[in-house]
């Protein structure tokens, strides 16, 4: 297995579970219209409006043009697909949706881990040809469209970067209005923090500027707030950082110190220096075993004396490390597995980790990964920490509302790319044990990576009443309203 094969990266995970199953059954699970398609829309008015594109049932297109990151959303039939072409066409998407009825959902990257950017029967609004980028003074300004690697690419000629996740083809829109989590977390915080100001289209159809001098409620909201709840956001200006060398670890553990792994990097997470970052993998391997690794990174440009205190933190030396250098796109091509990735099946949820766990619960943590493993089900518990920079509010104040957590637990069981009901139901139920493992130190769940069947006010903690007067404000008809929206 190569290196950058066995990161966070869905397909390992698959693999690590033996559960790749050919001819699964295709299923959907969440993306409902709540309204049905009005009688006979004017789709030809429409489409004559548009600089974009157009794509309804039956055309030549349309079964791209509704596609997710996760294939499992490809039977979800939008009534239309909008390929924006500008700004103004967002607008008129948005106004012909209200005129008819139609639920109306932006899609940015569609990564959406519950297909909350297709909606069956409704009108989606995929903002990804407006995916321009321009940098001037430290700050980049980022087509709502773009997707991550190219962001980075782009940055790289200026000797800059952004703090964002890892995988490539993620868009800058999902990513930054739920907030990003990445290598840079703790030292930058996160890629939602770094908003200077967006351009959105809210329900009305006026284009707004949301920053700390324009709109700034709005701009408070949409750091954090998620995606699809406030408005189509058509832009984003954002404050970069600098592309210096990135110190790297990776070691590896056996099964029999997967606890105190696990309360060593919770001591990491709460005392090592906002420079250093450690992302902890425990993953069920197809022997029923557990397989413990972590990757870290620090942004000194050096991780000796990183990975040193996380062995000391555990009381035991990694049984492999290894210790590297890169530069800033040898870093985005390690942590993404290349340059771009394919479609892949998936199901998972979160906890947000309101402190450092008991013994207990770190037993009850392993015990529901290696339950899975046994069960042959594909089953990962991955740690990721928040704390330094993250801890901060940034300038304005922001939705986020995990500032006070320890970390974030993703709960991530690979399935193939249409899995059947018996596969679903297994990968929910990995799920499910996972959050009653430690439900005693959740205070929430991660937006960027919603499920189906948590209640949406567990995503916004304290800044969900704030949220909901925003939203009244600036959509008081509730027009942005589909399954996965908080109002
Ligand atoms: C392989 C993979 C790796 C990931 N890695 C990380 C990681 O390292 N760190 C991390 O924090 N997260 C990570 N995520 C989660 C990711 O941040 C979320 O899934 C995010 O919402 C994806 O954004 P998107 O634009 O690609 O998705 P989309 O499905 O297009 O959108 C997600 C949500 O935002 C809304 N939205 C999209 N565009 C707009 C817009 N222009 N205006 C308003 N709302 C919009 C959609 O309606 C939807 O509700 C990962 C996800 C995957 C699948």
């Amino acid at each position: 297995m190569s290196r950058s094969e066995d990161l966070w990266n869905r397909r390992t995970v698959l693999k690590a579970g033996g559960l790749l199953a050919a001819g699964a059954l295709a299923t959907t699970a969440g993306a409902e219209a709540v309204h049905a398609a009005t009688a006979a829309p004017d789709w030809a008015a429409l489409d004559r409006a548009l600089k974009g594109a157009l794509f309804r049932p039956g055309q030549t297109g349309y079964a791209a043009s509704h596609q997710l990151f996760n294939p499992r959303f490809d039977s979800v039939q939008p009534a239309g697909v909008v390929r924006a072409g500008s700004v103004e066409d967002v607008r008129q998407a948005i106004l012909f949706a209200k005129k008819n009825k139609l639920v109306c959902v932006p899609k940015g990257g569609g990564h959406s881990y519950v297909g909350a950017s297709t909606i069956a029967n409704g009108l989606m609004v995929d903002v990804g040809p407006l995916r321009g980028l321009t940098y001037a003074s430290n700050a980049i300004q980022i087509g709502a469209g773009a997707r991550l690697y190219d962001v980075h690419a782009y940055l790289d000629k200026f000797a800059r970067s952004l703090p964002t996740g890892t995988c490539p083809t993620v868009g800058i829109a999902g990513l930054a209005l739920g907030g990003g989590m990445g290598i840079h977390t703790r030292t930058y915080g996160l890629t939602s923090d770094r908003v200077l100001s967006l351009q959105v289209v809210t329900a009305d159809g006026v284009v707004r500027t949301a920053s700390p001098t324009q709109n700034a409620d709005l701009y408070w909201a949409l750091r954090g707030g998620g995606g699809g709840n406030l408005g189509i956001v058509t832009s984003f200006r954002l404050a970069t950082i600098g592309a210096g060398k990135l110190g790297f670890f990776r070691l590896t553990w056996p099964e029999s110190k997967a606890a105190a792994v696990v309360k060593g990097w919770q001591r990491f997470a709460r005392e090592a220096p906002s420079t250093s970052w450690a992302n902890l993998h425990i993953t069920g391997t197809s022997t029923g075993a557990l397989s413990i690794h972590v990757v870290g990174v620090s942004t000194t440009g050096s991780a000796t004396a990183a990975a040193a205190q996380l062995e000391s933190f555990i009381g035991a030396r990694g049984t492999t490390r290894s210790i590297s250098v890169k530069t800033h796109m040898q870093a985005v091509t390690y942590l993404g597995g290349g340059t771009t990735s394919p479609r892949q099946g998936w199901l998972a949820g979160s906890d947000v980790l309101r402190g450092p766990m008991d013994a207990a619960t770190i037993n009850g943590l392993l015990g529901a990964v290696k339950a899975a493993a046994r069960a042959k089900v594909a089953a990962s518990a991955i740690l990721d920490p928040l704390g330094g920079q993250a801890a901060k509010q940034p300038p304005g104040g922001s939705a986020w509302p995990w500032r006070s957590a320890l970390g974030v637990i993703q709960w991530y069981s690979g399935l193939p790319a249409h899995p059947t009901t018996a596969q679903l139901r297994a990968a929910q139920g990995f799920v499910t044990n996972g959050h009653h493992a430690v439900t005693k130190f959740s205070a929430g769940g991660y937006i960027n990576y919603l499920e189906a069947g948590r209640s949406n006010p567990s995503y916004y903690g304290g800044s969900l009443t704030r949220l909901h007067a925003i939203k009244q404000k600036y959509d008081p008809t509730n027009f942005f309203h589909a399954p996965y929206t908080f109002a």
